[in-house]
C-alpha cells in the first residue's frame, strides 16, 4: 500500500528519444553513454555521409537525456514522458 505519488516514484521512468539526423556527425557518444542501451550505431548514413545511431530499443528509454548531454552537435535528446495509468 502507498500513495499514488509513492507508487509513481517506484515505477521505472519512461522517456522518448529524438534524433535530428541532419545534425549528427556519427561520433557514437550517445550510444556509449546511454545507460539503458537504447541506441546502437547502424548502417544508415545522413545526407552528409555520417553514420547514424539507430534507436534499437525505444521501450528502454527513461528520458534521462544523457545522450543529449554528451552529443557535441545537439543532434539527439531525451525527454521524460508521462506514464499512463496502470504502468
Ligand atoms: S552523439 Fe550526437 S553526433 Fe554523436 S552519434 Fe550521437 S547523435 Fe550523432
Ligand atoms: S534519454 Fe537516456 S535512456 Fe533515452 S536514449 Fe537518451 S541516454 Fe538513453
Amino acid at each position: 500500500m502507498g500513495t499514488e505519488a509513492e507508487k509513481e516514484s517506484s515505477a521505472p521512468a519512461k522517456g522518448k528519444v529524438y534524433l535530428k539526423e541532419d545534425l549528427c556527425k556519427g561520433c557514437s557518444f550517445c550510444v556509449v553513454f546511454c545507460p539503458t542501451d537504447v541506441l546502437a550505431m547502424g548502417g544508415r548514413l545522413n545526407y552528409k555521409g555520417y553514420h547514424l545511431p539507430d534507436i534499437v530499443a525505444p521501450e528502454k528509454c527513461n528520458g534521462c537525456d544523457m545522450c543529449g548531454l554528451y552529443c557535441p552537435d545537439f543532434a539527439i535528446f531525451g525527454v521524460r514522458t508521462k506514464r499512463k495509468k496502470g504502468e
